[in-house]
């Protein structure tokens, strides 16, 4: 998929491909932001990627994350990962987003645990759409319960949903009922700021964002395979 060899060439090609697809599918370039998934990368890769203008990076393991959020304070930083109850302190001081919350328990604690002079956490609640057991996330049908009390919660900005297809599968009844489901509960709710879609990662993100992910989550796309 990439020919570039380095962070910078593939990042510049990632930037083309994504521009070329929105073209495609009659959306706006801006409407797709990239976020850089920089798990079991060091520290001199986030420094690359900033340097070749990337603002946005999503980690999937908290001690990990620290070292680099704690150098790379410029940087916005996304909470992508399992998220265990013992950890949510952490995370709500250290990130401005969480993609991956799997329950109303685990909105509470951020909610929480947040300072409240920071500002609130932007937060996307993961669904997970063919019920798999092995996954974590909310079905459907809990959505609209979960949401209508997440809202309530002072220090946290409900911002939309992510989720990650079965292996295997055509990725696109998924991404396409997550769209359905961002549109139908920003209407019944009435979610002012629930505009984000996040889906899609470096072998399936052509089709996510044709059917309208607002963010994309790419890892090795950015930085190469990973050990
Ligand atoms: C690792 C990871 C990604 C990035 O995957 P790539 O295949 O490297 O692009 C995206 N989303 C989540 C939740 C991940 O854990």
């Amino acid at each position: 998929m990439n020919t570039g060899t380095s962070i910078t060439d593939r990042l510049v090609q990632l930037r083309q491909q994504i521009e070329r697809v929105c073209r495609d599918s009659n959306r706006l370039p801006e409407e797709v932001r990239l976020l850089a998934v920089s798990k079991t990368f060091p520290l001199s890769a986030v420094e690359e990627a900033m340097r070749a203008g990337q603002l946005n990076f999503g980690e999937n393991y908290l001690q990990e994350a620290l070292g680099k959020i704690n150098r790379c304070p410029a940087a916005t930083w996304h909470f992508i990962g399992a998220i265990q109850s013992n950890k949510t302190r952490e995370i709500a001081s250290h990130f401005d987003w969480v993609h991956s919350v799997p329950s109303l328990k685990i909105a509470r604690r951020l909610s929480a645990q947040r300072d409240p002079a920071l500002p609130p956490i932007n937060l996307l609640v993961q669904v997970n759409i063919t019920g798999e057991t092995t996954k974590s996330g909310v079905t459907p049908d809990q959505l609209p319960g979960l949401l209508d009390q997440a809202r309530e919660l002072d220090n946290l900005r409900l911002r939309g949903l992510m989720t990650m297809p079965e292996p295997g599968r055509d990725p696109t009844p998924a991404f396409r009922t997550l769209r359905e489901l961002r549109d139908s509960l920003s209407a019944q709710l009435s979610l002012d700021a629930f505009t984000e879609l996040s889906m899609g990662m470096s072998h399936d993100f052509e089709h996510a964002i044709r059917e309208g992910a607002t963010w994309i989550r790419v890892g090795t796309g950015i930085f190469g395979a990973r050990g």
